[in-house]
């Protein structure tokens, strides 16, 4: 009875690995198909300074399937990292942001805006990744200032002395470079003064808590006060309140990003935005 207990046990394993398998085929198959029909799409969220001007947008993918409608890069990202497709996935998106920097810069109105893409470690971590960054911009003629790339503590620890020579190789071209959801990661505070970094983000969940967890608005003030140290700037990602905006702004914030200013959205939703705050 044991035996055979064990062998069902065993067989609705299988199956219940094998339906997910499928699931998994199935989406690794429609991600190549998305990316050969042209069905990914940068939204924009705009960042904002003390003065309440947009200073620019971190760009995030969204699939814009033809029965699913906007797909979430929660629910692709992870297997495009597992397949490899984040490859050329990256590719098209730091393609995407080249070009909209190709386009702001036309116009006296959008040409100071900056554009932060992120960066899986798969692509960052390439042979080639400099390389194609540089002949990226060149292709486009950008002002290489102008694009930040958002890297996370994780990538960043995968391999401490290959990302340090490929920051500094890339910060020689011009771009710039912000720790996404800082204080999330194993934070080794050794490490971060080795890196050429301009930017942290403070992570949302604790911009989340600011009046609801004590401990965690003493982490967003050791933040800001490190970043201020350190000579970097500071953005609070996830800004929902004006609570919470009020005391980011209180404790010397640099910057902001949240639904409170803008929920990410089209390039042309954006793009108005833009105009009526200018008038
Ligand atoms: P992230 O880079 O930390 O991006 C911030 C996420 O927080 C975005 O989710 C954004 O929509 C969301 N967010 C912004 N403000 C608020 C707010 O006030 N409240 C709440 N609840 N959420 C807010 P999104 O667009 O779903 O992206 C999720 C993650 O997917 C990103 O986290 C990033 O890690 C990844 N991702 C997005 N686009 C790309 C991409 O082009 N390449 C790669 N490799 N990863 C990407
Ligand atoms: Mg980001
Ligand atoms: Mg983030
Ligand atoms: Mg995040």
């Amino acid at each position: 009875a044991a035996k055979s207990a064990g062998r069902n046990t065993h067989r609705f394993y299988d199956m219940a690995m094998q339906v997910e398998l499928d699931a998994r085929n199935a989406l690794e198959h429609d991600l190549h198909y998305a990316l050969a029909q042209d069905q990914f799409e940068l939204y924009y969220q705009m960042q904002v300074n003390n003065a309440t001007q947009v200073i620019g947008a971190e760009a995030l993918i969204r699939w814009v399937h033809p029965s699913h409608g906007v797909v979430s890069p929660l629910a692709f990202i992870p297997l495009a990292e597992a397949t490899g497709l984040i490859l050329p996935i990256g590719q098209w998106v730091l393609e995407s942001a080249c070009v909209q920097l190709h386009l702001w810069a036309k116009s006296a109105r959008t040409r100071h805006l900056q554009l932060a893409i992120n960066v899986s470690a798969r692509q960052f971590y390439q042979a080639n990744f400099v390389e194609q960054v540089s002949k990226t911009i060149a292709k486009f003629m950008i002002a290489p200032e102008r694009l930040k790339f958002e890297l996370t503590e994780s990538l960043v620890l995968d391999d401490i002395e290959d990302t340090v020579s490929k920051m500094h190789a890339l910060k020689k071209i011009g771009v710039r470079f912000a720790m996404d959801d800082f204080g999330t990661g194993q934070s080794s505070l050794a490490y971060l003064t080795q890196l050429p970094l301009d930017q942290l983000k403070i992570d949302q969940s604790f911009v989340r808590n600011l009046g609801v967890k004590p401990t965690d608005a003493i982490i967003v003030q050791t933040i800001i006060g490190m970043a201020n140290n350190l000579g970097m700037e500071v953005i609070a990602e996830g800004v929902e309140t004006e609570f919470q905006h009020l005391f980011l702004k209180q404790h010397e914030c640099d910057l902001y990003q949240g639904y409170l200013f803008s929920k990410p959205v089209t390039i042309d939703t954006f793009e108005a935005c833009i105009q009526s705050a200018i008038g």
